[in-house]
């Protein structure tokens, strides 16, 4: 039976699971509550167990002949229709996504609800475009052909899952696969808006389907499951652990894309007051964000200047209620991460590491965390080789492009980088030898949904985006005909 619809802000929100076209409650749920202010309880989410993840698999894997029977057209269609959907209904989502993670409103409703929509969109055209390739070798004509795959089990987190879980589903449902979505329990509620549109938009049962719960729980029971054929995991590298022994395990495709603590690397010949603008931007959703670039690396000859800069764009932060427009930093997601970024900073100053500005909980008994800057008292310092996942910078000095690279590439991560320079030489040069999935130079976060996406390192394994996700969750197929023994 399913359970009575949540209420957030009068739109109607089911807590159960999704799946086979229906809605199913669990016996036990998870309280959701809003960072904007913790005494508002969202909803009792349904928590999923090994029973609930049997279920999934079982609907998506009776939905397999039938969704990859279909020509790309036909399902391009579908995604077509969500893609519609969702932007007809941009401002529910928005106010939903902006009370279960924090998101700013007026972005949400701006650009982020809609890239949703477009990620649908990119790949329902990608998949229609497809021209196998073929050729004619030792008297055979070959052809590659993409064949869906099967199942594909989608883990996302809770920093931006409406961008993230239309990121990941969107290329395997246009690859043929169908896809049982787990999204993070601390803000799962828009993935439950995305399955009521994918019903509007006629998806057949069991193509599309949401598992509410715990990762540790369903989560794990999901990638445990033999029948599943596609892993696209996005998390922390804690996690992918667990999940990629699962996947090993069962010899199952699996990418992950995972945490960064990317540089931000400012060069004396850079537009200065550019830099420390974007850098300032560093602070954006609470810095929560996986390609932040969270160490400041600025030449010495400006770092003075620079900082000035630096400080002067930090101060016009606003910490506020994400519903307001004048508010640019958000609440943190939980009170547990809250104590998570403290802690950090609480064992920097232990170390010795110098806090420039910030360094604490702005207001008592609320989910917001100050801008925060450290001069760290070495290269080694926790704060500079941990990803905090908060608004906290660290910022280093270098003497010459050799060392700044160095210090770039001296973490475990590989997600991406910022540069800052005038030259279009160095530009090159340093944006090459920087190890990280995608560096940015002048500009920040523009991406094409056509090109690689993922990291180097303990930052990810595999690519997404564009064709590279298509081929994933597809199993390439060599044809080869003996030439002149057919029509
Ligand atoms: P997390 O790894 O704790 O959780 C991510 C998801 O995995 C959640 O849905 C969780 O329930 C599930 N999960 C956890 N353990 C599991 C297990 N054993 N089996 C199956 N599922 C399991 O990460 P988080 O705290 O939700 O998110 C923050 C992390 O995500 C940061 O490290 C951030 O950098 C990273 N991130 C990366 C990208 C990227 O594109 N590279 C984007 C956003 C966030």
């Amino acid at each position: 039976m399913p359970s009575t619809r949540a209420e957030v802000s009068d739109i109607a929100i089911s807590p159960d699971h999704y799946i086979g076209g229906k809605r199913v409650s669990s016996t036990t749920t998870f309280e959701v509550r809003s960072p904007l202010d913790w005494d508002w309880k969202l909803a009792d989410v349904a928590r999923g167990d090994a029973l609930t993840a049997d279920q999934a698999v079982t609907a998506a894997v009776d939905a397999f002949p039938g969704w990859s029977a279909k020509t790309p057209d036909e399902r391009a269609t579908y995604l077509h229709r969500l893609a519609d959907l969702i932007d007809e209904n941009t401002d529910d989502i928005a106010i939903v996504e902006c009370a279960d993670m924090a998101m700013l409103l007026e972005s949400l409703q701006a650009r982020v609800v809609h890239r949703g929509a477009e990620n649908f969109r990119n790949y329902a055209d990608l998949s229609t475009q497809y021209e196998p390739r073929t050729w004619s070798s030792k008297g055979t004509r070959n052809t590659v052909h993409r064949m869906p795959a099967g199942p594909a089990v989608i883990i996302t987190p809770w920093n931006a899952p409406w961008i993230l879980n239309s990121w990941k589903m969107a290329p395997a449902l246009a690859a043929g696969n169908p896809v049982i979505l787990k999204p993070a329990e601390w803000s799962p509620l828009s993935a439950s808006l995305l399955a009521d549109l994918a019903e509007e938009a006629g998806f057949p049962p069991g193509v599309l389907n949401v598992v509410q719960g715990i990762g540790e729980e369903v989560g794990a029971a999901l990638v445990s499951d033999r029948r599943v054929r596609r892993i696209s995991f996005t998390g922390s590298p804690e996690a992918a652990r667990h999940i990629g022994v699962a996947a090993a395990r069962n010899i199952v495709p699996f990418t992950a894309e995972l945490g960064g603590k990317g540089p931000l690397i400012v060069f004396a010949d850079s537009d200065l007051d550019a830099a420390a603008k974007k850098a300032a931007l560093q602070f954006d959703d609470a810095g929560q964000v996986c390609l932040a670039g969270t160490r400041l690396l600025v030449e010495d000859s400006i770092s003075a200047e620079f900082l000035d800069l630096f400080n002067t764009y930090t101060d016009k932060h606003v910490l506020g209620d994400s519903r307001n427009p004048s508010t640019t930093i958000s609440p943190l997601i939980h009170p547990d991460h809250l104590k998570r970024v403290h802690g950090f900073v609480e064992r920097a100053r232990e170390n010795g590491d110098e806090v420039l500005r910030g360094g604490d909980v702005h207001k008592e008994g609320a989910l917001w965390y100050e801008p925060t800057l450290i001069a760290p008292k070495d290269n080694y310092s926790e704060v500079v080789q941990r990803e905090v996942f908060g608004p906290v910078l660290t910022f280093q000095t270098f003497k010459d492009e050799q060392e700044a690279i160095a210090l770039a590439n001296s973490t475990e991560y590989g997600l991406s980088g910022i540069v800052y320079t005038g030259s279009e030489d160095r530009a090159n040069r340093v944006g090459q030898a920087i190890r990280a999935g995608t560096v940015w130079v002048n500009t920040w976060l523009v991406r094409d949904l056509t090109a690689p996406f993922g990291g180097c390192r303990i930052s990810g394994i595999g690519r997404e985006g564009g064709d590279y996700a298509l081929d994933f969750h597809s199993d390439l197929q060599t044809l080869q005909i003996s030439e002149g023994t057919t029509d």
